[in-house]
């Protein structure tokens, strides 16, 4: 199967649940990206600042990038001109730096608010409670360069599908209560969750956007 064969085959099981595809391009030559972007896919998802900043300078201008991995806030400047969605926020400081780097750009940066969802310790992301507390904070209002999209997770690395499902489950039903929290820069739209090993069940599970590499590129180095 080619690049463009995975992606056909994956538009229409997520066209089906409305659901966006980002295409995970990261260690992936620009060619790959390329045979990706001439079927007309335009959503492409990196997880290291150097990397996306790198294939931003190259390739065509109306791929939207998303920064889907761990992001310092000391980095936040170099891709805050151009990056389409960021989705791991885990910290008032990172949204905040998101906020300055909006402005000095005269642009409104939207963001994800990444929740910890998995067994796993070393995944980041907040808490529901930090999260409830955050979100009705006058501080966060404040952020007008930051439009705050919705949420974002990772789910246990596990071939227990029901504990996978129930975590997607339940990070769903937290999604669907934060949109009490709706204001000028508060939308809750957006819940992206879903990699190669777990999306099928990710969409099962209110999902909006999935984040896909290994089932459309083939396995990483
Ligand atoms: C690499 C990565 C993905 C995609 O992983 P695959 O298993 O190749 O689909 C999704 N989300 C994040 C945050 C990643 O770093």
């Amino acid at each position: 199967m080619s690049i463009q064969d995975n992606i056909n085959a994956l538009h229409d099981k997520l066209d089906h649940g409305n659901c966006l595809l980002v295409a995970v391009s990261k260690t992936k030559p620009e060619e790959d990206i390329m045979e990706a972007y001439d079927m007309g896919h335009r959503d492409f998802g990196e997880n290291k600042v150097q990397e996306l900043v790198q294939k931003f300078g190259t390739l065509p201008k109306d791929i939207k990038w998303h920064m889907i991995g761990h992001l310092q806030r000391n980095k936040v400047k170099a891709i805050a001109p151009f990056v389409h969605l960021i989705h791991a926020v885990d910290s008032l400081k990172l949204l905040k730096e998101i906020n300055k780097q909006g402005e000095k750009n005269n642009r409104s940066i939207s963001c994800l608010l990444q929740v910890h969802i998995a067994e796993e310790q070393t995944k980041f992301g907040f808490s529901e409670n930090e999260l409830h507390q955050l979100l009705a904070s006058q501080e966060i209002s404040n952020l007008n360069s930051v439009n705050i999209t919705g949420l974002m997770g990772m789910a246990t690395n596990s071939t227990n599908d029901s504990l996978v499902r129930s975590e997607f489950r339940k990070l769903h039903s937290f999604f669907n209560e934060c949109k009490k929290y709706e204001n000028s820069n508060i939308h809750f739209t957006e819940l992206s969750t879903g990699m190669s090993s777990d999306y099928h069940i990710a969409t099962d599970e209110g999902s909006t956007i999935v984040r896909l590499g290994s089932v459309i590129f083939g396995e990483r180095n």
